[in-house]
């Protein structure tokens, strides 16, 4: 290299070792660096995509209207959600006036058995909303160090949720499901490290409530190289979910506990005892092993009833996207037109609930009952197929239990 020849001044490569050297006032650039500079600059903005994210907030009602679309019954549930959503968001979009004081958070917990809508109704208010919706198991949780997956990874789902948008992200709503199963293990936390239960919770307790959080962005522990992404989790709303098996004893224990003593006649005949979780307290929650803490950042507490032979049967039927109405669509695409009469859903509905398969089970009855047709027809003439009971019930006894997928 010969003393006069220019160099790439951040890499220091000589002219002759570049395609290109671009020059400056006082510096040079070759080639490979400006395209190494250009892919830095690149990731960067994809971190920081600005967008106008606004959202046209629904009252109440309305929003509870659009939830009637798509689920059925829990009304309760609706309710509780429609109002804890509208004051989230309105919280948010009130952020910036002047106002002391501070509202609280929504965050809510939802509790009933599996399949009767939990994840359903977050789905649904995230459609609506059009806010990113995270999904996330709280058994595959564990406090961090430990085999599993760190608290953050939530975030990092929300992210991916978002496209990497990170304004979007931090409106988004996360939902936890079985949160039942990180409840602390026994009464004396000390015996044991507990890191898939009380550990857990008090991982998540920070992200509840609102922090700033550094989030991998490809997750895990798989890529220790990448850059972190800050998300600020004030505006999230978080929702959780779980089954609480078993704990309508403890509901039970502490209405008669409190029938003998101070209440009247009239307030004991007030309790449902056919749906006993409808008088579900944040005390339950606590008896069942949450701490505290994690009750209080979760303080909108609501049930979901057990889904009866009604319930399921509309489920078939009523819903904007029901079971029925998407296997009638499916089969108009070849020109069939799929009718099922009412006493062969109310056979499809007998099994699902023998089989204590709940709205879940609705699904693969179905197809169980239609993989013939769907087989066979697309090369029939036939411009007609009805359903009847006696079909369902030929089919259904062709099928074995163990091929469903019972959902405990
Ligand atoms: P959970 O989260 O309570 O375990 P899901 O919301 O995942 O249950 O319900 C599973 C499926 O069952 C849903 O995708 C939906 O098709 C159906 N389903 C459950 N509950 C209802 C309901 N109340 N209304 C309409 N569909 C329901």
């Amino acid at each position: 290299m010969s003393k006069s020849e220019l160099n790439c001044s951040f890499c220091g490569r000589s002219k002759s070792d570049t395609n290109l050297l671009i020059a400056g006032l006082d510096a040079h650039i070759c080639d490979r660096c400006i395209v190494q500079a250009n892919g830095i600059i690149e990731e960067d903005s994809k971190e920081k995509v600005e967008s106008n994210f606004s959202f046209d907030l629904k009252k109440p009602k309305k929003i509870k209207e659009f939830l009637d679309e798509y689920v059925i019954g829990q009304e309760n549930a609706k309710k509780v959600l429609s109002v804890a959503v509208y004051n989230h968001y309105k919280r948010i979009i009130h952020l910036d006036s002047k106002n002391d004081l501070e509202i609280q958070k929504s965050n809510l917990l939802l509790v009933g058995e599996t399949g009767t809508g939990k994840t359903l109704l977050a789905q649904t208010i995230s459609r609506l909303l059009n806010v990113p919706l995270a999904i996330v198991d709280a058994t595959v949780l564990t406090e961090a160090g430990y085999v599993g997956e760190d608290v953050e990874s939530i975030l990092t789902r929300l992210l991916q949720a978002a496209d990497y948008n990170i304004e979007k992200a931090q409106y988004g709503i996360v939902f936890i499901d079985e949160i039942d199963k990180i409840a602390r293990k026994s009464d004396n936390p000390s015996i044991t490290r507990d890191v898939s239960g009380e550990g857990v919770q008090q991982a998540l307790l920070k992200l509840l409530e609102g922090t700033i959080v550094n989030v991998p962005p490809k997750g895990g522990r798989k890529h220790p190289d990448q850059k972190f992404i800050e998300l600020d989790t004030s505006n999230i709303l978080f929702i959780a979910g779980g089954a609480f098996n078993g704990i309508e004893t403890k509901i039970n224990k502490r209405l008669n506990l409190k029938s003998i003593g101070y209440k009247t006649e009239i307030e004991k005949e007030n309790i449902n005892h056919s749906n006993i979780l409808q008088h579900i307290t944040p005390k339950d929650i606590r008896s069942f092993g949450l701490i505290p803490e994690i009750i209080g950042r979760l303080p909108v507490l609501t049930y979901l009833n057990p889904l009866d032979h009604f319930a399921l049967k509309q489920i078939l039927t009523k819903p904007r996207n029901s079971l029925i109405k998407q296997y009638e669509k499916l089969f108009e695409m070849d020109s069939i037109d799929l009718k099922f009469t009412s006493s062969a859903l109310d056979s499809i509905v007998k099994k699902a609930m023998e089989y204590k398969l709940g709205a879940r089970g609705l699904r693969s009855l179905c197809e169980s009952i239609l993989t013939d047709a769907m087989f066979e027809s697309p090369d029939s003439d036939e411009s007609k197929l009805t359903i009847t009971k006696a079909y369902v019930d030929q089919k259904l006894s062709k099928i074995q239990m163990p091929k469903l997928r019972v959902v405990s």
